[in-house]
């Protein structure tokens, strides 16, 4: 049975590294019939918050990465969260003692900081120069009886720890390179390292699958395996995610917390996409997948080696795709909290962003959800990301347009013509009846008038579109007029009307 973690550390936001990481555990664990156990790597105690450990879980929810047993559903191999896990760790720590692997180390850390400042100086690697390796049993009972504070570190030696890894080939460290490492505080509390090896032990996991940068601390953890004696599992280290400029992925360049994406409107679905794409490809020209398509073909194999350029103009089209696609009704429901967010409606009470009847914009007005769809839908072909819809269809709220009326002119029509044009266009509109208030139709119309007339289109339908949009930039006037209904665009050029000057 294939056995996979994901275990994030909660020292941050949730990064996109890291739900790439989950990603590709769960389609690997998927694919294979195999199982995901969710557990939390707290042992640095300064860093991790509980806020963080939320931030994460709801991220990966809020992706649709779901996991077997772990965090929150809990599982045979509870608690998941280290720093609760103390007295499981404490026997191996103390067989590591007991047959001689570890020994407590003395050094102060002004005293370590010193040699690391000194090697950086002499450019030399920093590696613990084991001087509390040597002291005799007399001299490390005498110091603990004397309460000297300790840490317990693990004898690396001088070996070649050779590995294959599934992504990479296989690879070999020279552990002379390494140096002594601290592998616990005390008896009870395992740092990094040893924890991820006992938990993974414990929790019979087989694949280890994750980012570039842990690389260089297999060695290390192998080390550990074969001290305790576990069974080394499987490595697949994935390749690191880069900025466009080809340096690793930073802050400075990038996005890196999936909140900031999920806050601009970008859709799991389409985020899923997209990082089930960085880092592995399908071989094929296939550029869209749904997650199962995605559990379908995933295989380690084809997951490449050199790293993978995150291209936000990709993601960006990917999700436009996703947004093209959604129905009417679906696109509102999550345009919603985007209208509430930057204040064109009301947040609406308990459940009614599922099933709003009638929505209330801020200016107090109620809108039928059928009414507000449609002015959502104005933008569904061209938003790439659902926070930009709201500011786009911003016109359709206003009770009453403020724009400059000589944008209304279109060309060089003098302000008459562009007023009988108006006129004109109103007379006809309002013959068509409320209920074939279409684009369709309403293009239909409005187009066979213009030609039987002999005008230009842009005659009319410039000077309708700005009445009706009161913005140089917009959808077209039939979509805008259908969009508003019958009575709202009667009144928009009524009030267009109005602003032109008479002569
Ligand atoms: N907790 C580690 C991290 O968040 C992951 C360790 C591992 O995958 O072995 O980077």
């Amino acid at each position: 049975m294939i056995r996979v973690r994901l275990c994030p550390s909660p020292t941050g936001l949730l990064h996109i590294g890291t739900a790439r990481a989950a990603l590709f555990n769960v389609l690997f664990a998927r694919h294979n019939n195999g199982e995901v156990v969710f557990r939390m790597e707290d042992t640095d105690k300064e860093r991790s918050t509980r806020e963080s450990e939320k931030d994460i879980i709801d991220g990966l929810k809020w992706l649709g990465i779901a996991w077997d047993e772990g965090m929150e559903i809990g599982g045979p191999h509870a608690p998941y969260r280290q720093s609760e896990r103390n007295d499981i760790y404490t026997p191996y720590i103390q067989k590591l003692l007991d047959q001689g692997n570890v020994y407590h180390c003395f050094c102060t850390a002004e005293a370590l900081d010193e040699e690391r400042k000194q090697a950086t100086e002499d450019k030399r690697p920093s590696i613990y120069p084991g001087t509390c390796a040597k002291l005799t049993s007399e001299e490390v009972k005498e110091r603990l009886d004397r309460s000297t504070p300790s840490t317990l570190r693990f004898r690396v030696g001088t070996k070649v720890i050779q590995f294959h890894d599934l992504i990479r080939g296989d690879v070999e460290f020279d552990t002379a390179l390494i140096g002594d490492i601290i592998i616990a505080k005390d008896i009870k509390t395992p740092l990094y390292h040893l924890a991820v090896v006992i938990d993974d032990h414990e929790m019979a996991v087989t694949h280890v699958i994750r980012g570039e940068d842990h690389i260089s601390n297999t060695p290390k953890q192998i080390l550990l395996i074969q001290a305790l004696g576990f069974e080394i599992p499987e490595y697949a280290h994935l390749p690191l995610i880069l900025n466009a400029d080809k340096t690793k992925m930073s802050k400075r360049k990038n996005k890196v917390s999936l909140n900031e994406y999920r806050r601009e409107g970008y859709l799991p679905e389409a985020i899923i996409n997209f990082l089930g794409l960085l880092g592995w490809n399908p071989g094929t020209e296939q550029e869209m997948f749904t997650f199962d398509e995605l559990v379908q073909q995933f295989t380690i194999e084809r997951v490449q080696k050199s790293g993978a350029v995150f291209n936000l103009e990709k993601l960006q089209w990917i999700n436009a795709q996703y947004i093209h696609a959604l129905s009417r009704e679906e696109l509102m429901r999550r345009t919603i909290p985007f209208l509430i967010d930057q204040g064109y409606l009301q947040s609406p009470k308990g459940d009614m962003i599922e099933a709003p009847e009638y929505i209330i914009t801020k200016s107090g007005e109620s809108i039928g959800r059928d009414t507000l769809a449609g002015y959502i839908a104005l933008e569904q072909e061209r938003a790439k990301i659902l926070s930009e819809i709201p500011p786009a269809i911003a016109f359709c709220f206003a009770n009453e347009l403020m724009y400059n009326p000589a944008l209304l002119s279109w060309k060089e029509t003098p302000v008459d013509g562009t007023r009988d044009m108006l006129e004109w266009a109103n007379l006809i509109l309002k013959d068509i009846p409320d209920d074939s208030f279409t684009a369709t139709k309403l293009e239909e119309v409005l187009k066979e008038a213009i030609s039987q007339k002999e005008l230009k289109n842009g005659m009319v339908l410039w000077p309708l579109r700005i009445a009706l949009s009161g913005q140089q930039n917009s959808p077209g006037p039939f979509e805008i007029a259908q969009a508003l209904g019958k009575e709202k665009t009667l009144h928009r050029i009524e009030h267009a009307i109005a602003l032109l000057p008479l002569k």
